[in-house]
């Protein structure tokens, strides 16, 4: 769901006590959250998943943990994958614009619900614990899973000639998407661009 559509349904649709003060929280929430910027310097060996889990145990202890893979674990997606033009088209321009799509389609919007189901649940939320528990997930956008072909301009896979994010490499030196590559191993095993034989032999 769209961001800016998401906040607008998580505001209509709450139910629970201090309505006005539910409204001011997610109005200040969102400013914060648009105004976020990502990492300056991104640290690979923090443990992104363990920081929001802890955060995210603060505001809402009944947390499930399916709540913390969706607002992080878009790893691996290729735009193609997202079927969204937008993401499509911000991927294209590579240089962590890709990212930058994704937070703003799917971890701004996970934000907004989480923060409206802690509101439900257990009424008035503190600012600062939810604005460094949405600075914890901007990072891990950009932490650990996110190497640096992605802040390229990416590839175009030669199979399918979609942007690639995330190239299988072959023993030629060849990327490929890996399911683009598998496909075309089931009928041949060569390199689909330099017919070099097995190109993904494991010795
Ligand atoms: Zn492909
Ligand atoms: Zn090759």
């Amino acid at each position: 769901m769209e961001a800016e559509h998401a906040f607008q349904v998580y505001l209509i649709q709450y139910q629970g006590v201090h309505l006005s003060d539910y409204i001011t929280f997610m109005t200040q929430f969102r400013i914060i959250v648009n105004g976020l910027q990502p990492p300056e310097i991104i640290d690979l060996h923090t443990d992104t998943e363990q920081r929001i889990g802890e955060l995210l145990t603060k505001v809402l202890p009944d947390h499930h943990s399916l709540d913390i893979l969706r607002v992080r674990d878009f790893a691996r997606s290729e735009p193609k994958d997202v079927s969204s033009d937008y993401v499509e088209q911000e991927a294209s321009k590579g240089k962590g614009a890709f990212i930058q799509a994704l937070w703003t389609l799917y971890a701004k919007s996970s934000l907004y619900r989480l923060a409206s189901k802690a509101w439900k649940r257990h009424g008035p939320q503190n600012l600062t614990t939810w604005t460094l528990l949405a600075q914890a997930v901007l990072d891990g956008c950009y932490a650990e899973k996110w190497p640096d072909t992605v802040f390229q301009v990416p590839d175009v896979c030669s199979i399918c000639l979609s942007p690639m994010h995330w190239p299988e490499k072959t023993h030629c030196g060849h990327g490929f998407h890996l399911q683009c590559l598998l496909q075309h191993l089931d009928v041949s095993n060569t390199c689909p661009l330099c017919t070099a034989p097995n190109p993904l032999r494991t010795s």
